[in-house]
């Protein structure tokens, strides 16, 4: 999984405010996303990244910041829309990493993690 947040620079309906106003959690790639909403206090579900932005996104109004795992190649099929995954072993981070595209991740393709390069 990996954070974000909403950075709005114009609020065009005067209901969301501007600046960072939504935290969210891409769970995995391509996928479904979690966010709260801290100026109400609610909480929402997304099918992928693509539909929160098509809704919130509109205009440029609005752009998604990722706290984690910056985007890059996927390491099995050269896509350019995925992203560092960090191996877990017993719940705790190794330190090693991989990048997957969600048409890899779906295709169960087997992960190779290693350490991370610059
Ligand atoms: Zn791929």
């Amino acid at each position: 999984m990996r954070r974000f947040v909403l950075n709005r620079s114009q609020d065009v309906t005067g209901i969301s405010g501007t600046g960072v106003i939504l935290n969210g959690v891409e769970h995995i790639p391509g996928g479904l996303c979690s966010v709260y909403w801290p100026k109400y206090g609610t909480t929402g579900q997304y099918p992928s990244m693509k539909v929160l932005e098509a809704i919130h996104c509109y205009n440029g109004n609005a752009v998604v910041e990722w706290l984690d795992n910056p985007d890059r190649n996927c390491e099995y099929c050269d896509n350019a829309d995925a992203y560092e995954m960090n191996e877990m072993d017993q719940g705790q981070r190794t330190g090693n990493v991989t990048a997957i595209c969600k048409d890899c991740w779906y295709s169960g393709v087997q992960l190779v993690f290693h350490e991370p390069h610059q």
